[in-house]
């Protein structure tokens, strides 16, 4: 029996005219995320996407596991590929369904007909579904309110679909729809989520992070590339950009006063990230911080660090708490990596009495009276890119 996974749109059905290239852009990520598990045909048809096994061997479930992580998806199911032909509908059920309702105690028959010409409605293919199964399958009782199984039959364009029901999609809206934007990427919970939820938004992501040998370690970069390899899964292929950042933290040691080691430190990290993003065309920053979270992330300091921004910085987690984003951090499976006791760059000279409400004025007098230039263009001279695809 020929098995194939229907992928229902989200928000994107509401694009009009400008559906069309969210489409392409959801096919093509779903084309690159399913090719090394064999081929397919994929098409799209009336806010549908039909994902066609062309070889025997291919694992479905692992198909249904990966397109589940692809935004731009509300719902997707495995179905099993009928004539337009209400015995073959019923043939194929029997079979399909053998398991599914062998092992349940309530079901009912939903039938979505698109196909107008097809001779029979879907209230009548419900009923008559429904009897039938009920007499294979005697132990069923029919629930139409809340059935433990909703057998679904979908009479569409060239065939009919039969399926037990549809799973949850990612949602949100197909990665690269929204353009690129370069999330600033530690190892700590924050922001992976951060990332995360922007490519949700359709943003696709580019990641940087700081290391500062010999404070940081080699495993705690092995951390964060962990981390970046697990967001591919949802966010697809990452450009990441290691920044060599030691010098310009001893520098802010030696030059400038305790209390703005971190805001400085920050203000000359949105520095380089901005000059990568304009080499690399990002149109935006990503943060994972949220207000009031520490120090750095009080409104005061957010302001001093958003001086130095000359593109929009996007911390898509400003107004959450921290048990919910560890929420999100289990679900897309990197709280367990980042929870990892390596130390980030931001670690390394932390003052022992930051200041909580810094006035950028001081802020830039401290920062100004070292010329941080040089550095700074070293730094970006010397960013390593590596570049992580889809986790197989
Ligand atoms: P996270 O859990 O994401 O590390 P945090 O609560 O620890 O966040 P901070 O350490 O103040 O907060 O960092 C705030 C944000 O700055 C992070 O969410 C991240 O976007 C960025 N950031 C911090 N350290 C680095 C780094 N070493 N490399 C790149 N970005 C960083
Ligand atoms: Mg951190």
């Amino acid at each position: 029996m020929k098995e194939i996974v229907l992928v229902k749109y989200g928000e994107m059905v509401l694009k009009g005219l400008n559906k069309k290239s969210f489409e392409d852009m959801l096919t093509k990520n779903i084309k690159r995320r399913l090719k090394s598990l064999g081929r397919f045909k994929i098409t799209s048809a009336q806010s549908t996407t039909y994902i066609t096994p062309l070889d025997d061997d291919i694992d479905l479930d692992e198909v249904t596991e990966r397109v589940g992580k692809i935004f731009g998806i509300s719902a997707l199911c495995r179905a099993c590929i009928c004539e337009k032909d209400f015995s073959d509908i019923t043939e194929k059920s029997l079979e399909y369904l053998d398991d599914v309702l062998s092992n349940a105690k309530t079901f009912k028959v939903n039938a979505k007909r698109s196909d107008k010409a097809f001779r029979m409605k879907s209230p009548e293919i419900c009923a008559e579904l429904g009897g039938i199964l009920l007499e294979k399958f005697p132990h069923l009782t029919v629930d139409v309110k809340n059935p433990e199984i909703t057998v679904t039959v979908e009479v569409r364009d060239t065939n009919a679909y039969v399926h037990a029901g549809s799973i949850k999609g990612a949602g949100g809206l197909p990665v690269g729809s929204s353009g690129k934007a370069m999330l600033l990427l530690s190892g700590g919970i924050d922001s992976p989520v951060a990332g995360y939820m922007m490519a949700k938004r359709g943003v696709h992501i580019s990641a940087i992070h700081y290391v500062s040998p010999p404070y940081t370690s080699d495993r705690a970069l092995m951390k964060v590339e962990t981390l970046c390899e697990k967001l591919t899964d949802y966010c697809g292929g990452i450009a990441f950009f290691c920044v060599p950042f030691t010098e310009i933290q001893e520098a802010i040691k030696d030059n400038c006063k305790e209390e703005f080691f971190t805001i400085i430190m920050r203000r000359i990290m949105m520095e380089i990230a901005q000059r990568i993003c304009e080499k690399e065309k990002c149109q935006a920053l990503i943060t994972g911080e949220s207000v009031g979270q520490v120090a750095s992330q009080t409104m005061s300091a957010i302001a001093c660090t958003d001086a130095v921004c000359r593109i929009p910085v996007f911390r898509p987690l400003v107004g959450m708490d921290k048990t919910e984003i560890i929420e999100i951090a289990r679900k897309i499976d990197t709280f367990e990596t980042s929870v990892l006791p390596y130390e980030d760059c931001c670690t390394v000279f932390t003052p022992r009495h930051p200041k909580v409400k810094p006035h950028l004025a001081d802020v830039e007098k401290v920062q100004n009276s070292f010329d941080f230039e040089p550095l700074i263009q070293k730094a970006v001279e010397n960013t390593v890119l590596k570049t992580f695809n889809y986790s197989e």
